[in-house]
């Protein structure tokens, strides 16, 4: 007996939650996704703050099927000269300050994190990892050990001693938290999955001139905020505070599997002695990936994506005020909308999802649901995504939930 699509999902691709969206998707275009029916939802997500150019740009398309055209992968990271490996380290490095100058490219935003730690760890001598509650780093074990979310922790320990957490933007306790036997201390200058929480300029500050202090480095985790998200390339140049890594993934590739840990030349020959190939990956910096990347960096210049971000999180802001929204914390379209109960949260994602709009919720913030639409999205279609979160709003009065 022949067997739906559905079936396979649910019996061969293993589950990351009992209730998956099990949304069926056959094609994407722009900021629309569609069914194999040819039912369209307007991803206001962006896949979780990846296609930033939404989906099917013709440049990104363009470079990878010349990139095919010309080789797939070669050699493992770090051996081969290949042009579009070298040309997106360029690219990047030439917008980045100039501490910033050197990339190591990994596949995922997980696999930054993990790189960016050992780094810190083989430069200072020092194994303690200063992280802050609510952060979210990644699923890898060491990425897990330097997220801030005790529930999704518990069930995998031991995790990497060494580590504690401070509480997000709080000047008082760095002073004593952060030592020289620090190695680094870990941050996303807005944290986003615990429900885009965006810190003062001195809080930033301050971790920046204790890392000085005390010889630790400083890892900003821009893997979500990164790539034009808040209406700068990196949100780090909202405050001018400069990290000594800067972890990239998520849209960096542009829809291409793809991260970065971007650091000091000096600092990163550490990995090349006691032990030589100290770091090592077979895929990172896949010449399509970056060959896609360089694309989309590009893209976002030429069509002066940034220019437009704040005024698209403006529209949404203004569409969706509302007695029953608590809260829009946002920097650009990197925003989270408030509510006073999960139930609520979900409600207003599911009725999206069946009026073909696509919300979708934080991993540490059930009262919250996100927004992340690509920063090319038309006003018309930002408009007509608000319209229908409204209608799920509107609704609240006249539902139990
Ligand atoms: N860091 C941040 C801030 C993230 O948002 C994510 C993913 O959501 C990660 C790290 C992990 O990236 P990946 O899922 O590519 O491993």
């Amino acid at each position: 007996m022949a067997r739906s699509s559905r079936d396979i999902f649910d019996q061969h691709l293993a589950p990351t939650t009992p209730f998956p969206l099990g949304l069926e998707i056959a094609r994407a275009e722009g900021s629309w996704l569609y069914d194999p029916q040819g039912n369209a939802y307007l991803d206001l997500i962006a896949g979780v703050a990846v296609s930033n150019l939404g989906h099917g740009h013709p440049e990104v398309k363009k470079a990878i099927h010349e990139q095919v055209e010309r080789h797939l992968h070669l050699m493992v990271y770090g051996e081969y000269i290949q042009s579009p490996v070298n040309n997106l380290a360029d690219a990047l490095t030439q917008r980045l300050p100039a501490a910033l100058e050197t990339c190591y490219f990994t596949n995922s935003g997980a696999e930054a994190i993990e790189g960016a730690l050992k780094l810190a760890k083989r430069v200072t001598g020092c194994s303690e990892i200063i992280s802050f509650r609510g952060s979210y780093h990644g699923s890898t074990h060491g990425a897990l050990s330097v997220s801030g979310n005790e529930s999704k922790k518990q069930a995998f320990r031991p995790l990497l001693p060494d580590v504690r957490f401070l509480p997000f933007g709080q000047l008082g306790p760095l002073k004593g938290a952060i030592t020289e036997k620090t190695a680094a201390v870990i941050v996303e200058p807005i944290q986003g999955d615990a429900g885009i929480r965006i810190p003062d300029r001195a809080f930033l500050q301050a971790l920046r001139d204790r890392c000085n202090e005390s010889g630790a480095l400083l890892i900003f985790d821009e893997i979500q905020s990164g790539m034009g998200r808040t209406g700068e390339l990196f949100a780090f140049s909202h405050w001018g505070v400069v990290p000594d890594v800067l972890c990239t993934a998520k849209a960096l590739g542009g829809g291409l599997p793809l991260g970065a840990f971007i650091a000091r030349a000096a600092h990163m020959r550490a990995f090349t002695a006691y032990p030589m190939l100290g770091h090592i990956t077979t895929f990172g910096g896949n010449p399509v990936s970056c060959a896609a990347a360089l694309a989309t960096l590009e893209a976002i210049e030429r069509e002066a994506l940034l220019e437009g971000v704040e005024a698209k999180g403006a529209l949404i802001e203004r569409a969706l005020q509302d007695p029953r929204v608590k809260e829009i914390r946002r920097k650009g379209l990197f925003m989270a909308i408030e509510f006073a109960t999960p139930q609520e949260v979900q409600h207003i994602v599911q009725y999206c999802l069946a009026r073909g709009g696509h919300a979708f919720w934080f991993l540490s913030c059930p009262e919250s649901f996100r927004l992340a639409p690509p920063l090319n999205i038309s006003d018309a279609d930002l408009k007509h995504g608000c319209a229908v979160i409204r209608e799920a709003i509107e609704q609240l009065d006249s539902i139990s939930l």
